[in-house]
């Protein structure tokens, strides 16, 4: 169908070729249609072993680690060959991601390819010393120098809803720090991996073995990767579930371990912002990508006095939003991932029916539509914010309206969950605002529409929405090691 994607099937990249699968090839599905694609390289766990060899000897046996400009150069060949490729990667992403066209010049596709240019040139500038000067210390007088270095093996996990910006936000970073990959995407996406590896392979200096990419249906490789000595650190992207096993998992070998996980994140509307505005801003971002995104509001927390305004608004502003197809450049609510996922939602739809939840518009599968995993977007009324579908992450379309009783309350609402990814505050008072902004335990707060996503960003979250920061000089950070040397003066 695609440039980029061979009919046999994408490959694997280990050790700086391009290779078949060891347990054969697997199907990837187009979300949208349900049609089969076509085929990625199933990798054996033999096949992650040698990938992990590989990355092994490139970093103990190259100056990678150490030759800060070439790798600048490496990153900024591989941005140039996803810029030259970029009609191909969007048909690859719309088709397998489902997601829409208008994503696609943004966060699922350009946006990423454009942030490696800040990764790139941090392996420029950063400080990789920093000189302490001297101490004196039982008499003996001490230069110190704080030396930044990379921590060695990387082992990239990451799930299918932003597959390049979550691929790119951990090869990018962990590359200009010096590190060695071996990426392993989620099955449901493999070819939005699998094709950088032929970007890499064609266009690229990136020496072999730097990075491997090891696509799979099977998720135990993503266990055999977090366990296996010869990897140093896990960067993880996924469910909060899989990153503690992720986190038993490493513990064994006492990997660093950099988590992004779920997420349940809160908007709250002060009484004095322009509520219909603040709530019909909140459903529209519900349904991007069929509501497929860690770090979306999908708690609405309105002041009481106002609540049925607020039903009112929501429901008018998701009513107008009816999933369709990711190829029409109109759509932005297209299908979720696979029929798994759809009943996953479908099955909270119906626990909020049975806690006595009133689905105000939505609610299940489009009529039109006979193919496709379509959820139309859905708000549900008449919960507590301790109800099932206000506290655990659904991943779908469906935004939850909860009364809250003034300021305070919101703050307390917000918190009473056990994510803390993300949220945003709606407010005309900026003391009330910036009350409500120290209040919250969240990585990222948006205040009156403000967006914090960019390459400089960090992102990441409190409690049980991971441990880390990706993107930023933080995110950058989170891939080098320090060393101390302290030489006598
Ligand atoms: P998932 O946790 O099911 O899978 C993520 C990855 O982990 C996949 O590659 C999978 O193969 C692998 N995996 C599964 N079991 C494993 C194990 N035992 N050990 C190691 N790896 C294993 O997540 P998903 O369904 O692919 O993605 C959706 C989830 O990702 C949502 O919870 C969402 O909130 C989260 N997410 C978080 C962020 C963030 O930055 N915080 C961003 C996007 C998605």
């Amino acid at each position: 169908m695609n440039g980029l994607v061979p009919s046999e099937g994408t490959p694997l990249l280990i050790g700086g070729k391009l290779v078949p699968g060891s347990a054969g090839v697997f199907a990837t599905v187009n979300p949208a249609t349900e049609e089969v694609l076509g085929h990625a390289a199933n990798a054996s766990a033999a096949d992650l072993d040698a990938a992990i060899a590989a990355a092994r000897t490139a970093f103990d046996e190259t100056d990678w680690s150490r030759n800060h400009a070439f790798r600048a150069n490496c990153l900024r060949q591989l941005r140039d060959a996803m810029r030259a490729h970029v009609e191909e990667l969007r048909e690859i992403t719309i088709a397998e991601v489902g997601a829409p066209v208008m994503l696609t010049s943004g966060p699922q596709l350009e946006g990423p390819i454009g942030d490696l240019s800040f990764a790139a040139d941090l392996a420029e500038t950063y400080a990789w010393e920093t000189d302490l000067g001297t101490a004196v210390q039982m008499g003996i007088t001490s230069r110190r120098v704080v030396r930044r270095e990379a921590v060695g093996v990387v082992g990239a996990i990451t799930p299918w809803n932003f597959p390049h910006q979550i691929n790119l936000a951990k090869i990018g970073p962990a590359l200009a720090a010096g590190n060695t990959v071996v990426l392993k995407p989620a099955p449901d996406t493999p070819w939005c991996a699998a094709v950088l590896g032929t970007l890499i392979v064609e266009h690229t200096d990136i020496p072999a073995g730097v990075i491997n990419i090891v696509t799979s249906d099977d998720h135990q490789l993503g266990a055999q990767l977090v366990a296996d000595p010869r990897v140093d650190m896990i960067t993880f992207t996924g469910s909060t579930q899989t990153g503690r096993a992720v986190m038993a998992g490493a513990s064994a070998t006492l990997k660093r371990t950099f988590l992004e996980l779920g997420g349940k994140s809160a908007a709250i509307v002060l009484d004095d912002a322009d509520i219909v505005g603040a709530v019909s801003y909140t459903a529209f971002s519900v349904a991007v990508h069929a509501g497929q995104g860690c770090a979306l509001t999908t708690r609405l927390l309105v002041p009481r006095a106002s609540y049925d305004a607020a039903v009112e608004a929501a429901a008018k502003a998701l009513a107008n939003l009816r999933a369709g197809d990711p190829t029409k450049p109109g759509t932005i609510c297209g299908p979720v991932i696979s029929e798994r996922q759809r009943d996953r939602v479908e099955r909270y739809l119906d626990i909020a029916r049975e806690e006595g939840g009133r689905i105000v518009v939505g609610g299940g599968r489009p009529g039109d539509k006979e193919r496709g995993f379509f959820i139309e977007p859905t708000l549900i009324a008449d919960l507590p914010n301790t109800a099932t579908v206000a506290q655990e992450e659904i991943f779908g379309p469906v935004l939850v309206i909860i009364a809250h009783d003034g300021d305070d309350d919101a703050i307390r609402q917000a918190n009473e969950s056990p994510y803390g990814l993300s949220g945003s505050v709606w407010g005309a008072d900026p003391d009330r605002v910036e009350r409500v902004v120290a209040g919250v335990r969240t990585g990222t707060l948006s205040v009156n529409g403000g967006l914090w996503y960019h390459a400089d960003a960090p992102f990441g979250g409190y409690k049980h929405s991971g441990i880390g920061r990706e993107m930023g000089v933080a995110g950058f950070e989170e891939y080098l090691e320090t060393k101390l040397v302290a030489t006598p003066a």
